[in-house]
């Protein structure tokens, strides 16, 4: 078995595992014990294919970006995932997760959100299977992600506001476990990023592998190699990155590159560089690096893009960045919003500012002009427009 791939307990390496409160555990137990079983039977593969292919819209465009290549010197594919459904990758994984709830005989689902695009993702799925949805939001990252709530409430989801502590994304985590204790039987939580308890990071990253099988074949119809010589992506908790790499992981000469997000500076005391700065910890339900003070409380993580705002990161890339099998780079805010602004001029393609990181990172990565690099285009950049015209003065 691969090194990569999560062991029978749930770790990858000494990152992993499921420290799950008491009264979760049958409910956490139950999908550990099913997933492999459910997403391996045939009728749920055709029905997930057919529903990328015909809802999500993929496979994606992989794009060779000739003045983006010109402009690094190198050769430069964008794996074009801003054209998924609503707008990013998160959907491959909602759609995916809403299946598995079926099959599970569930009849609710329920998420949490910061910035509001998970979601959205699930709100769609969950209007598409006519699941009953509650999307568990900070008040104050209610107030501040107007547009994706009005999506989510025009979806037919209930937002319900996390009221307690900093009324943000951990607290809206708290509340979505809480409900999951009172809710075990008929209540499917989908978690939207690598991260969480086992099963969570590895179900999250198989769904997300799509983007992967796809570069391959892609990628081999355009250049006559399917392995490039870089895979690159942001990372957030790290689902598009795990499922842009996934592939790759066990072919040492493509090297994997992920770009997190360093705020205003690593030691600016506003960031959320987790892998530079992390230590060994539990957040949500998952050993892994964390930003915490000495005394293990949660640091109050900063980037500008809401998607890389996270004080953890997902186990298989606390893995790969201590085993060096990933190279990792800090991306500032101003360093991503010029990479933002320069790929919308040079290519016509607004990304996300998450994708921003990634776009940014190419600058360090000093590929060679024979080498070629796939990079991850998570999302699309409207739901960034009023930052970006702010910080620009457009
Ligand atoms: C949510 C999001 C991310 C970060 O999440 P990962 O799980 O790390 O992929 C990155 N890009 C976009 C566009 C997002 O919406």
């Amino acid at each position: 078995m691969s090194e990569f791939e999560v062991s029978e307990k749930g770790y990858y390496g000494r990152f992993g595992g499921a420290y799950v409160p008491e009264m979760l555990f049958p409910n956490v137990e139950e999908l550990r014990e099913n997933y492999l079983e459910i997403i391996a039977q045939p009728d749920f593969i055709e029905e997930f294919d057919s529903l990328l292919k015909d809802y999500v819209g993929r496979p994606t465009p992989l794009y060779f970006a000739k003045r983006l290549s010109s402009h690094f010197q190198t050769n430069i594919y964008l794996k074009r995932e801003d054209l998924c459904h609503t707008g990013a990758h998160k959907v491959n994984n909602t759609v995916g997760q809403i299946l598995l709830a079926k099959k599970l005989g569930k009849k609710k689902i329920i998420a949490e959100t910061g910035a509001g695009q998970h979601g959205v993702a699930t709100a769609t799925v969950c209007a598409l299977m006519g699941m009953d949805c509650t999307i568990f939001m900070g008040e104050v990252d209610i107030k501040r992600q107007a547009p994706n709530v009005q999506r989510m409430r025009m979806l037919g989801a209930k937002v319900t506001p996390a009221i307690s502590g900093s009324k943000t994304l951990k607290d809206a985590t708290n509340e979505a476990i809480r409900y999951w204790i009172n809710n075990p039987s008929d209540t499917h939580y989908i978690i939207g990023s690598a991260i969480g308890p086992h099963p969570y990071p590895d179900l999250v990253t198989r769904f997300q592998s799509v983007i992967s099988k796809e570069i391959k074949w892609q990628l081999k119809e355009k250049t006559g190699s399917e392995n490039p010589d870089y895979v690159l992506a942001c990372i957030g908790g790290g689902s598009n990155a795990a499922g842009t790499f996934y592939h790759f992981l066990d072919n040492k000469n493509v090297k994997i590159i992920g770009a997190e997000a360093a705020g205003k500076g690593i030691n600016s005391g506003f960031s959320a560089a987790t892998l530079k700065l992390g230590t060994m910890g539990v957040i949500h339900s998952c050993k892994t690096l964390l930003m915490q003070t000495a005394d293990g409380q949660i640091t109050e993580p900063h980037s500008i893009s809401a998607g890389l705002d996270y004080p953890g990161i997902g186990p298989l890339h606390a893995h790969l960045y201590e085993s060096g099998r990933g190279t990792f780079f800090s991306i500032t805010d101003d360093e991503a919003m010029q990479a933002g602004l320069m790929l919308s001029r040079v290519e016509g393609i607004i990304p996300a500012i998450e994708t921003a990181h990634a776009i940014a990172a190419l600058e360090n990565l000093k590929a060679k002009s024979l080498e070629t690099v796939v990079v991850s285009l998570s999302g699309r950049g409207d739901k960034d427009l009023a930052t970006y015209q702010s910080y620009f003065n457009l």
